[in-house]
């Protein structure tokens, strides 16, 4: 009878974000739960500010008017930087790849940020991707190449090929990262030596 009282307070707020914290990755029911109480102990102060945080990320981050990078402006802090050098691309699926090849620190080009892969078997298909924004991009000029950092799996592959083609005939020059990522790895997890070596040896597509 005591569990079941427990369990039937636990429909409220306290079961709600054990619920919600164990959406995230990484984060099992066991987590979820001593996350929750952890914050229930810590005092109202904490748990607001949490609140104010996530508010904030949901609120004021939106995707890059040019690069589909994540800013709280129009552009983002990339786009906006004139030393940038923007005769060059790097296209990637995700802003978590745009951060690791920040975090390897070698790369002076722009970025273009897809929003996702090419997944035929989850109903992803190239118009849920930013390959229209892509094309007009280079089309408007100036770029002179176009480095493919799609993540080396089966998905990845597909859409760097994809692209590839949707590009040709545009007289840019079209490269892909070097193998040095073993296959079916993810950009975000590889370190940062190992993505500079990636970008420095990349290959003409
Ligand atoms: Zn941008």
């Amino acid at each position: 009878m005591g569990s079941w009282i427990v369990e039937r307070d636990g429909d409220g707020a306290i079961a709600h974000l054990i619920e919600e914290f164990g959406k995230l990755p990484g984060i099992g029911p066991k987590t979820a739960e001593r996350l929750t109480h952890h914050l229930l102990g810590a005092g109202r102060g904490q748990a607001l500010a949490l609140a104010d945080a996530l508010r904030g990320i949901s609120e004021r981050i939106r995707p890059c008017r040019q690069c589909f990078n994540l800013t709280e402006g129009d552009l983002c802090s990339i786009c906006r930087d004139a030393r940038r050098d923007p005769s060059l691309l790097c296209v990637v699926e995700q802003p978590r790849d745009l951060a690791a090849l920040e975090r390897a620190g070698s790369y002076r080009g722009l970025y273009h940020v897809l929003q996702g892969r090419l997944a035929p078997l989850d109903n992803v298909g190239p118009e849920q991707l930013t390959l229209d924004a892509l094309v007009q991009r280079i089309q408007q000029g100036g770029v002179r190449e176009v480095i493919l950092a799609t993540n080396p799996t089966l998905e990845g592959d597909g859409t760097a090929l994809y692209i590839s083609n949707l590009l040709a005939g545009t007289g840019v020059l079209i490269t892909r990262l070097a193998r040095g990522l073993p296959s079916g790895s993810v950009l975000e997890f590889a370190n940062s030596q190992m993505l500079a070596d990636a970008l420095e040896g990349r290959r003409t597509f």
